[in-house]
């Protein structure tokens, strides 16, 4: 086996006068074809992880893909989100979420940060309570503009 075929070129046969390019597949074997090539793509791991050692795992119940539990403490709190949570006073009379029924942050690593990115644009939590027709008009305004 010669350099030129280790390294699989592509190019013209020296020993030929034929200038159509021949190419000849590396071996099988030869790892120092693989070397050069950029890496497989990767899974974008700072999307999410699943801390399945956690005393709390699995946090919310039905789930059914991969647990995110990079938003643990949901960054919607403050901002209008289409979540199912029920509303409740605190102790100085502020309305607040419990979002015990809700798995939207939770709900496979792409599929929630996709989520989360997309509702951070809604506005400050106004202290509503949660309904479709809120949802429908949140949901409308932050969707992107059409480009032409
Ligand atoms: S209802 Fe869900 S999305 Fe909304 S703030 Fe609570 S956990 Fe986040």
């Amino acid at each position: 086996m010669t350099d030129s075929d280790r390294r699989g070129d592509i190019g013209a046969d020296p020993g030929s006068a034929d200038t159509v390019p021949t190419f000849r597949a590396p071996a099988p074997e030869d790892q120092s074809q693989k070397d050069h090539l950029p890496p497989p793509p990767k899974p974008a791991a700072f999307k999410g992880f699943t801390h399945s050692a956690c005393e709390y795992y699995p946090c919310h119940p039905g789930v059914r893909r991969a647990f995110n539990c990079l938003f643990c403490y949901c960054p919607l709190i403050e901002r209008e989100c289409p979540g199912p949570y029920q509303l409740f006073t605190d102790a100085r009379g502020t309305p607040r979420k419990d979002c015990s029924a809700c798995r939207l942050p939770h709900d496979g690593i792409a599929p929630s940060w996709t989520f989360i990115q997309r509702w951070l644009h809604a506005p400050a939590f106004g202290g509503q309570p949660q309904s479709r027709a809120r949802i429908r008009a949140l949901s409308q305004a932050l969707r992107p503009p059409v480009s032409e």
